[in-house]
């Protein structure tokens, strides 16, 4: 069996232009990543996948903005408007990602009091997802890394894979950011500091 995987973060119509918290360009990539899912031996989605209400919408809080930040019980939590509401539209995949030969869709994100910018661990960086479990079942070590956005769940994703003893690339190319307030920059500083190849 091989043991690669290329991971598709989040490639959702809420994260693409028109949708409810749109990463600019998020459309661009989806011709680029099906390319690469046709020429990947396992491919895995992750999808963000939220209650209404749920607690890293700035509308849950009181006076507060999208792009804030708050502290959560588990650290500092950057408000984002409301998305990825389980069941919507802007919740499904792009329509155009040819995404069939997908062996795992990972939810996350589920849980109403806590975010989850990572496909690895929630965002307290301790409750496992599970997907480490199942790459280790499955003998899976090398992984490619590509969707949205670039400096949350991309990197939170490729950061814990590494710290999991992944080997990971991220193919930038295949990637958009948020970039709010340098995070593009800190974060594949962060990447490339861990041991993660950018491509
Ligand atoms: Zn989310």
């Amino acid at each position: 069996m091989s043991s690669s995987a290329l991971i598709v973060i989040d490639l959702q119509n809420d994260f693409c232009p028109g949708g409810r918290l749109a990463v600019e360009g998020g459309h661009e990539i989806v011709s680029l990543v099906n390319g690469l899912i046709k020429s990947s031996d396992h491919v895995i989605l992750t999808q963000d996948w939220h209650p209404e209400g749920h607690s890293s919408f700035a509308s849950s809080h009181d006076g507060r903005e999208p792009f804030e930040t708050v502290d959560m019980d588990y650290g500092p939590q950057t408000l984002w408007p409301d998305h990825c509401v389980q069941g919507t539209d802007g919740a499904e995949f792009h329509p155009d990602l040819i995404w069939d030969s997908a062996e795992l869709v990972l939810r996350k994100g589920f849980r109403g009091a806590i975010d989850s910018y990572s496909a690895f661990f929630e965002n307290d960086h301790k409750t496992p997802t599970g997907l480490g479990g199942y790459l280790k079942e499955r003998g899976i070590k090398d992984l490619t890394l590509v969707g949205l956005a670039t400096d949350y769940c991309v990197a939170y994703s490729a950061l814990d894979a590494v710290k999991l003893g992944l080997k990971v690339a991220v193919r930038m190319d295949a990637c958009r950011a948020i970039d709010l307030g340098g995070s593009l920059e800190t974060m594949t500083g962060k990447m490339r500091d861990a041991g993660v190849v950018l491509k």
